[in-house]
Formats: structure tokens, C-alpha cells, sequence
């Protein structure tokens, strides 16, 4: 029940609140008149994993809110990471200055300046995590990722694009750094200047250090300058060979022809190579931090190709940076994201992704194949959760979930949006090509509609839904509106537009080549007894619905024999191929916590792994779809 106040209290509950605490200004489009933020951030501190930040900040007396962003874009969600802020103190004049945090905006901080005051300091940490449960490691002895959004605070009242800051980094000593930021001074203690920028460009401009660094140029001839940044734990996996250089250059030159357009003076892939720093993937308008597996090159199989990560996060200086939704285009850092275009943003960027990598040659043709017939399972016969949930609100996940893992990710579903996207955006461009008889396809929507204002990107060009749909008709004239709404509304199944490509779906009992190199055939009974298990036989998913699951087998149970043989993978591939046809159950003895049971498994259907065929006498738009581009 809800206590009532009567008139009276209410107003005095509002009085007394009002003088305790300030209001968050808004942020109006105004630039901040006192004048430009030194923000000065010393990354030496690599053992105990902190950094030190010093803010010179421009005031005038009064009233002052700063904010530590806490809306990241690239993140979808408000996950600012304000609980690593620590040791926060303020100065005027040398003399420290109170702050009051906001109850009802933990990012924000309340500071009243006195009279005669035209400047304060701010000093405080970003205790960066000493253990990945704290969150995503980013200081090693070789290397550190500086990500702006963490070691700053700005004042409300302002659009970030209106605040200037001046930043600078002290590196350890002997260590270099990639950034798109442009550097403007280099101080004799590896102290870096940076040129200003503005709050908003600041913080989409993150910084990959290290003991061991390589940059690599990439620009195709006559253009604008694109740079790969590499840090790794050793030196020796910062050889390359001629051919993987080759292919990074293949996916900018692949890049541009697909848009048509830059949007950035220059673009820096930061690229980390470890077993100590958390891999990210994350983009940003000018550059995009990507971290892959140690032996990215060392270890490069020509045929195997690598993964589709930097063409998808190159993609996004287009797609989701430049051409922004229009409820993603808010005006500062701590303003709520709106994630309903996510499915455009992140699913036609997983499209692309895939797309330019079997353009670039990153990942070879039937690889690229290989790993859609993956995706195609998965939503055709991996996600219950469709019955209930749509595509479209899964965009809310990045909020609802801040990718936590989940007990029953195929039936909760999980940013679906990007995978799902793909599809729905893979059967558009196969509608295009088909009723165009080759002659348009959604090659030509990604130039009209990302590709617009050639060298552009300082002001993002935001969009809705209706622009989407127009943008696609005038390619080709369709019920655009409803092809989209259809399907991430959850009213037409996608996953079979795979067919228009002159490909489809079979399961056969061997695993495709790219799941073998993927190694993630191991414990994989996904689409036979739908379970998905661990080396040690803990089940990590179990289908809603599945043979498994109707047995009562459920998530984090451990596999422990299989028919009385000690469990191991190949034990029971051996035994699903076994009961193929057959009328004996499988019988799995399961423990869960200090429980053993033994369940009966009815399944006769024998393994079955996704594997793409051809459609005989259909045209092979996929290939053309994956083809490179003259
Ligand atoms: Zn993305």
C-alpha cells in the first residue's frame, strides 16, 4: 500500500529537497563560455592497475554540475564505470572545494563556486580492474586500453559537442600509443598533448598503449590516411606476413566501394593481441578498438581466415556512428540511449561484417558460407524464445541484461538483433537482386544511404525508420515498411530467406569445416539431443523444448557418463550415433550440485550439424553477395 501525504507535507518534502539538492541542468546546444577543459591523465601506474587524472576546469561562481558520462554509445547502455571513480577532490584557489553527488543521478556531482573563482581542479582515480570479475581488464605490463569516457567529467547545461577539452596522457616510459586523436606535443617523460577536441569526440576516441606497438598503413592509394594499430604481450606476435597486410588493405579498399564515401580525416584500427588485456570489440567514428586472440597472425591458416570483427567495427564509422538512429543522437553523455534501430545499427553492421570479410578475403568464401549456415540454424531451430519475444525487443537488452550470462539463452534470447538483423537484411538484398535481375541490390542502399556527405563526421546524420524504408525504395520500390516490420516483430520467420540466395539448410552428421576450426564441435548436440555442453560435460545450454530438456536436464547440471562410460565428448557422439534409428534410450547419468540421477534420452535422429548446399538450378547470389568488388 502507498503511504498518502496529505497537501501540506508534500510541499514541505519538495522545500526540503530543494535545498539539499540541485537540479541537473540540461544539456542545451550553448558551448561552455568559461572556456577549455585540461584534462591530464597519467597510465604509468601499470602494477596496481591505476590511473591518476587531473581536470583544470574553467568556472564561473555559482552553481556547478559535472558529470562522468555514464550513457555510452557503443555500449547500447548505462554503464559508465562510475563505482571505479575513487579519491574525487576539488580545489578553488588551492583550497579544496565541497561536492555533493546527485541521489537521484549518482553520475552527477554538485559543486557550489565561490565568488572571485574562475577556475578549479579536479583530482581523482580510475581504479582500473585487477581481476576480469570487476569488470574488463585494460592495464598489463605491455599494454593499456584508455578509454576517455572513464577519466573525465564535464558540466551539465552543455551538449557534449560544445565542451572543449585539452587531453594529455602520460605513457610509461618507452611505450607508444594509437589514438585517432591527433597528437600535438610529445614532452620528454612520455607525456603526450593531444589537439583539443570536443567532450563528444573526446570520448569516442579511445587509446591502445604499449611495451610492444606496430602501425601499419593501410590507406588505399589517394585517400584518406587508415592505420592499423597493434599492441601485443610479445614482440613476436607482432610479425606479419605480406598477405595478412594484403587483406587488412583488401577490407578498406572493399569498404570503400561498398559506401562510397569516408567519414573521418583518418581512421586507426586499434588492434590488441593477448591472453592478459579482456578482447573488446567497439566502435568509434575515426578509429575502433579490437582485440583478438594472441596468435592472430602467428598463428594465421589462409584458409581458416580470421573472424569478421574488424570489418564489422569499421563498418560502424558509417553505420551507427555517422548514420546514427535518430534516438541514439542525444546530446551529452548522460543523456538515456534509445536502442529501437539497433536491428538496422548493429544487424545490417553484422551483416556488412560478414559481407566484407568474405570480400576482403579475411575469411575465405566457404568459410564465410560455413559459418552463415551457423546462423541460419540458429534461427530457424535454436531460438524458442522467437515464440515469445521479438527481434525488436531484444534491442532493449543492452539495458535489460548489460550481457550477463543468461540460464536459458535460447529461449530468453539474447541481442538477437544483430544475428537476426543479418538475416532479415541478407533476405532484402537477395528480394533486390532477385527482382532486379541482378542489377541493384542492397550494395547500392549502403552507398545512397551511408554513403552521403563524402568526408563528413564531425556532426552525425541521425535517421528513423521511415528514412530506412525510403532509402530502400528508391533503390527498389517494395512494401519496405512492411517486409521490416514483419519480421522483427516477429510475424514472418527469416531464417529461410536463405533459400532466395540459392542456398539452404541441411544438417548432416559432421560438422562443417569452419565449426571444426572453430573448435566448436566439442560438446556441441545442439540441433540432435539440444544440449550445448563444456570440456567437462556442464551443460552450458539446454533448448527449451529439446529432446534434453523434456528429460529434465537442465542448464549448469554436469554430464558425468554417458550409457556407464565416463563422459567425454566423442563418448557421447559415439552413443547419439549409436541410437540412430534404434529403440534403446541414451541413458546419461547427470549431477546436479551433490544429486545423481540417471535420465533416458528417446532421441534416434543421430548427430546433426548445419551445413549450407546449393538449391540446384537456382542463380548463386550468395556468392555474388560475398564476391569482391572491381
Ligand atoms: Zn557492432
Amino acid at each position: 500500500m502507498k503511504p498518502r501525504l496529505r497537501p501540506a507535507i508534500a510541499v514541505l518534502a519538495l522545500v526540503i529537497s530543494g535545498a539539499l539538492q540541485a537540479k541537473v541542468p540540461e544539456p542545451r546546444d550553448v558551448p561552455y563560455a568559461p572556456g577549455a577543459i585540461t584534462v591530464e591523465v597519467d597510465a604509468t601506474n601499470l602494477a596496481q592497475r591505476i590511473m591518476r587524472i587531473k581536470q583544470t576546469i574553467p568556472v564561473a561562481p555559482g552553481k556547478l554540475t559535472l558529470l562522468y558520462p555514464q550513457w555510452l554509445p557503443g555500449n547500447h547502455a548505462p554503464r559508465g564505470p562510475i563505482d571505479k571513480l575513487a579519491g574525487l577532490g576539488f580545489k578553488a584557489n588551492g583550497r579544496a572545494l565541497a561536492w555533493k553527488r546527485d541521489p537521484g543521478d549518482v553520475y552527477a556531482f554538485h559543486l557550489d563556486i565561490p565568488d572571485g573563482v574562475s577556475s578549479i581542479t579536479a583530482d581523482y582515480q580510475y581504479l582500473t580492474p585487477t581481476d576480469s570479475a570487476q569488470g574488463r581488464v585494460v592495464m598489463t605490463p605491455s599494454m593499456l586500453n584508455l578509454q576517455w569516457n572513464a577519466v573525465m567529467l564535464y558540466p551539465a547545461g552543455h551538449a557534449a559537442s560544445r565542451i572543449t577539452f585539452n587531453p594529455s596522457v602520460k605513457y610509461p616510459v618507452g611505450w607508444q600509443a594509437g589514438t585517432a586523436l591527433d597528437v600535438a606535443a610529445k614532452g620528454a617523460d612520455n607525456t603526450v598533448r593531444y589537439q583539443p577536441v570536443s567532450a563528444d569526440i573526446l570520448a569516442d576516441s579511445p587509446v591502445y598503449a604499449g611495451r610492444y606497438f606496430k602501425q601499419i598503413d593501410l590507406t588505399p592509394a589517394g585517400k584518406r590516411p587508415v592505420r592499423l594499430n597493434v599492441v601485443a604481450d610479445d614482440p613476436k606476435y607482432l610479425e606479419t606476413k605480406d598477405a595478412h597486410i594484403a587483406q587488412h588493405k583488401a577490407l578498406v579498399v572493399q569498404a570503400l566501394r561498398l559506401f562510397g564515401s569516408e567519414h573521418y580525416d583518418h581512421y586507426d584500427f586499434l588492434l590488441s593481441l593477448s591472453e592478459q588485456m579482456a578482447g573488446n570489440g567497439l566502435e568509434h567514428q575515426r578509429s575502433s578498438e579490437n582485440g583478438q586472440e594472441l596468435g592472430y597472425f602467428k598463428d594465421w591458416n589462409a584458409k581458416d581466415g580470421s573472424d569478421d570483427l574488424l570489418p564489422h567495427e569499421m563498418t560502424h564509422s558509417w553505420n551507427g556512428k555517422y548514420r546514427r538512429p535518430a534516438d541514439q543522437a542525444v546530446p551529452n553523455l548522460n543523456t538515456p540511449l534509445q536502442d529501437s534501430l539497433l536491428w538496422v545499427y548493429e544487424g545490417q553492421t553484422q551483416y556488412w561484417g560478414n559481407v566484407l570479410a568474405a570480400r576482403s578475403g579475411l575469411r575465405p568464401m566457404e568459410r564465410s558460407r560455413d559459418t552463415l549456415a551457423m546462423v541460419v540454424a540458429t534461427y530457424r531451430d535454436n531460438r524458442p524464445g522467437l515464440a515469445w519475444r521479438s527481434v525488436l525487443d531484444t534491442t532493449n537488452d543492452p539495458i535489460i541484461s548489460a550481457r550477463r550470462p543468461k540460464p536459458y539463452r535460447n529461449y530468453q534470447l539474447s541481442e538477437d538483433y544483430y544475428s537476426a538483423g543479418q538475416l532479415i537484411w541478407l533476405g532484402a538484398d537477395a528480394l533486390i537482386r532477385k527482382e532486379t535481375g541482378g542489377k541493384k541490390s542492397l550494395d547500392d542502399f549502403a552507398r545512397t544511404f551511408f554513403g552521403i556527405n563524402d568526408g563528413q563526421w564531425e556532426v552525425p546524420a541521425p535517421y528513423t525508420f521511415d528514412d530506412v524504408v525510403a532509402a530502400l525504395d528508391a533503390v527498389h520500390p517494395h512494401d519496405w515498411a512492411t517486409y521490416l516490420s514483419d519480421r522483427i516483430e516477429g510475424r514472418v520467420p527469416f531464417a529461410d530467406s536463405i533459400e532466395s540466395t540459392g542456398w539452404r539448410l541441411v544438417y548432416k552428421d559432421e560438422a562443417n569445416a569452419a565449426a571444426k576450426a572453430d573448435k566448436r564441435v566439442e560438446g556441441d548436440f545442439t540441433y540432435s539431443l539440444g544440449l550445448s555442453l563444456g570440456k567437462d560435460g556442464k551443460v552450458n545450454d539446454t533448448r527449451w523444448d529439446s529432446p534434453a530438456f523434456n528429460t529434465g536436464i537442465g542448464t549448469g547440471m554436469t554430464v558425468v557418463a554417458v550409457n556407464d562410460a565416463e563422459y567425454r565428448s566423442e563418448v557421447l557422439a559415439d552413443a547419439v550415433k549409436a541410437a540412430k534409428g534404434g529403440q534403446a534410450p541414451i541413458r546419461l547419468l547427470v549431477k546436479d550440485f551433490n544429486r545423481y540421477r540417471t535420465v533416458a534420452l528417446d532421441y534416434h535422429d543421430g548427430l546433426r550439424y548445419p551445413v549450407l548446399e546449393r538449391i540446384p538450378g537456382t542463380p548463386d547470389t550468395l556468392t555474388a553477395i560475398f564476391s569482391a568488388r572491381k
